[in-house]
C-alpha cells in the first residue's frame, strides 16, 4: 500500500530541505566550509563593536579551516574529511560561513569566490552574511554566478523583533532583514534565514509568532536554532551574572515548542535545521545531556509522529509578502 505524502512530496512530517534540495538538483549537496579572512561591521567598529553578543565564530569553525593559508588547501583538506565521514554527495558546494562573507569590496569578493569555484570539486557556493551586507552590486554578481554554479544566500535573522535585535547588539533591524531577503529572492538565487530561540525579552509566544511573520517571507528555507551560551561571549557573562534573565529552553520543552512552531509555519519553506549544536567544550549551558543534535532531531519527529501533527498544520495562508 502507498504510504501517505505530505504536500512537499515525501512522508517526513515537515518539509525537510534535504530532500527539496535533492528534489530541485537532482541529488544531495555537501558544504565544504571555506575560512576566507571576513570580518564583520559589527566587530570592526562600522556598525558596532564586539559584535552580537552571541558570537563565537570558532565554535562552529571545523578544524580543517584552522591554520590552512589558502582556499584551495581548505577545500581539499575538507573534502579528504567529509569523504570519511559522508557518503559521496552529488554536489560539493564551498561554504564561506564564519563572519559576514559579502563585506569585503565587489572585486575582492569575485576573487575570493572565483578561487573557490575554480576547485575541480566543486559545484558551488553557500555564502553566510548579515541582512545589511548585501546590496545590488553583491546580489546581481551572485545571480549572475547562479546561471552557472548553485549559489545558495544564508542570512542571519535571529529575531523578528526590532528590540531583541537592539539587545542582542545585532547592528541592523527585521527591516533590513525583510529587504534583504526580497532582494535575494526577486534575483532567483536560494536563500536560507537563520533564527534563534529562546533570546531574553522574548515570550515563548513572541517566539512563536515569529512564523506568521515568516512564513510570509520568499525564503527557501530556515535553520532553527535554540539559544546555546558560548563562553567567551558577553552573553556568557551576562548569564553568570543574572541567570534570573534567562529562559533557556530544557530538551523536552523545545520539542514542544519547535513542533508547536512548525505547525505554524508555511509548508513551502523548507527547514535546514531545528537544533543548535554546540561543541561541549564551547558551552556553558544548557548542554542537554550532551545529546546530538541528530537524537533530538529523530525525537522531534517521532513526537510529530505519536501527535499526528505535521509541518503547516495550522498554518493559515496569506496572500502578500510583506
Ligand atoms: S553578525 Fe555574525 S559575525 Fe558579526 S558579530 Fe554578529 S554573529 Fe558575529
Amino acid at each position: 500500500m502507498d504510504r501517505f505524502r505530505f504536500p512537499w512530496g515525501d512522508e517526513r512530517r515537515y518539509n525537510a530541505n534535504s530532500n527539496r534540495i535533492k528534489e530541485k538538483y537532482g541529488g544531495r549537496i555537501q558544504k565544504v566550509s571555506v575560512n576566507a579572512g571576513f570580518t564583520c561591521p559589527n566587530r570592526d567598529g562600522t556598525k558596532g563593536i564586539g559584535g552580537c553578543v552571541y558570537c563565537n565564530n570558532q565554535s562552529f569553525t571545523p578544524s580543517y579551516c584552522v591554520d590552512v593559508e589558502d582556499i584551495k588547501g581548505q577545500i581539499d583538506k575538507g573534502i579528504k574529511f567529509l569523504e570519511k565521514r559522508y557518503k559521496s554527495p552529488k554536489f560539493y558546494a564551498a561554504y564561506f560561513q564564519s563572519f559576514s562573507n559579502t563585506y569585503k569590496p565587489l572585486k575582492e569578493l569575485r576573487s575570493i569566490y572565483s578561487v573557490a569555484l575554480k576547485h575541480e570539486r566543486l559545484s558551488g557556493l553557500v555564502v553566510s552574511t548579515r541582512p545589511d551586507c548585501v546590496d545590488d552590486n553583491v546580489l546581481d554578481y551572485l545571480a549572475e554566478l547562479s546561471r552557472d554554479y548553485y549559489v545558495s544566500i544564508e542570512l542571519g535573522i535571529e529575531s523578528c523583533y526590532d528590540d531583541t535585535l537592539q539587545w542582542i547588539n545585532r547592528g541592523h533591524t527585521f527591516n533590513d532583514t525583510k529587504r534583504a531577503i526580497n532582494m535575494t529572492a526577486e534575483r532567483g538565487l536560494e536563500v536560507t534565514g537563520h533564527l534563534l530561540f529562546g533570546l531574553p525579552g522574548e515570550s515563548r509566544e513572541d517566539m512563536l509568532n515569529q512564523a506568521d511573520i515568516l512564513s510570509k517571507l520568499p525564503l527557501n528555507a530556515l535553520k532553527l536554532h535554540h539559544l546555546q551560551i558560548m563562553k567567551n561571549t558577553k552573553l556568557a557573562g551576562l548569564y553568570l551574572e543574572t541567570p534570573a534573565m534567562f529562559s533557556l529552553f530544557s530538551m523536552e520543552e523545545y520539542i514542544e515548542f519547535i513542533i508547536r512552531f512548525l505547525e505554524k509555519m508555511n509548508p513551502d519553506i523548507a527547514i535546514e535545521r531545528m537544533v543548535s549544536e554546540a561543541p561541549p567544550a564551547h558551552l556553558v549551558n544548557p548542554g542537554w545531556g550532551n545529546k546530538r543534535a541528530d537524537w533530538v532531531q529523530k525525537k522531534i519527529e517521532s513526537v510529530m509522529e505519536e501527535k499526528d501533527t505535521w509541518q503547516g498544520k495550522q498554518f493559515k495562508k496569506s496572500q502578500k509578502f510583506l
